[in-house]
């Protein structure tokens, strides 16, 4: 299941303009003067500029400069802060910061998530086609368990974890876990991909390569698409 979403890498301090083609008034302002917008813990973000430092909160709708407290009017930091969270420079609400396991971008997930994380390049989707980088096996993954390699322990009686196994030596003992079947194992009902019986293996995220998302290795007619065991009984 992926809940991340790629975060632009804006510095949290630097007070920057946005674009203000096609705004006018309040609106222009609010993308063209120079502010600085930085989430806070409790939902709320700060938003500095060349006058004032003040609080915006976007669910209540309110901000604590001057022109909001005289006029009650949705002001340019509102404003600002809306722009920025919709444009996904800032996290919403419901949101914090974290990193991509496997590159380091910046992402934003919902504030309960834990463990690593993975960007929208580097998420995995249940019953997505992916191939393992040692084997050259093709798999469909089943699901991606957000705990790092080095701590999930493998269900094969040897206490080892996924990040102990020396095939996995090359990717990151920090990684999320991507559980995974052989597509072998599997067994179309009704055009549905059947997972229940097959074996699951656990794969650091970075051991598994995305099929479809591959300029030149799609799914094609005669190609990995074909090897899916339709008719199996
Ligand atoms: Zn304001
Ligand atoms: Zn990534």
């Amino acid at each position: 299941m992926t809940h991340s979403r790629n975060a632009s890498a804006s510095s949290a301090t630097r007070k920057t303009t946005l674009s203000a083609d096609g705004y006018e008034g309040r609106s222009l302002r609010a993308r063209a003067d120079p502010m600085a917008v930085r989430p806070l813990r409790d939902r709320r973000y700060v938003v500095e500029t060349n006058t004032g430092t003040y609080v915006v909160d976007l669910e209540a709708r309110s901000c604590t400069c001057p022109d909001y407290a005289i006029r009650g009017a949705r002001c340019k930091h509102l404003r600002r802060v809306a722009i920025e969270v919709n444009e996904r420079r800032q996290p919403a609400p419901t949101e914090r910061r974290s990193v991509c396991a496997v590159c380091g971008r910046a992402v934003f997930v919902p504030f309960g998530a834990t463990g690593p994380q993975l960007c929208a390049d580097h998420e995995f989707e249940s019953g997505e086609f992916v191939r393992d980088r040692e084997s050259g096996s093709a798999l469909v993954v089943t699901s991606v368990v957000h705990r790092r390699a080095d701590e999930v322990v493998v269900e094969d009686g040897s206490g080892r974890t996924v990040a102990d196994y020396e095939t996995n030596a090359d990717y990151g003992d920090h990684e999320p876990v991507v559980e995974a079947v052989y597509l072998g194992s599997i067994r179309a009902v009704d055009g549905r991909l059947e997972f229940d019986g097959a074996r699951r293996y656990s794969f650091p995220a970075s051991r598994l390569r995305h099929v479809d998302r591959e300029r030149g290795d799609r799914p094609r007619p005669g190609g990995f698409q074909s090897q899916v065991p339709l008719a199996e009984a």
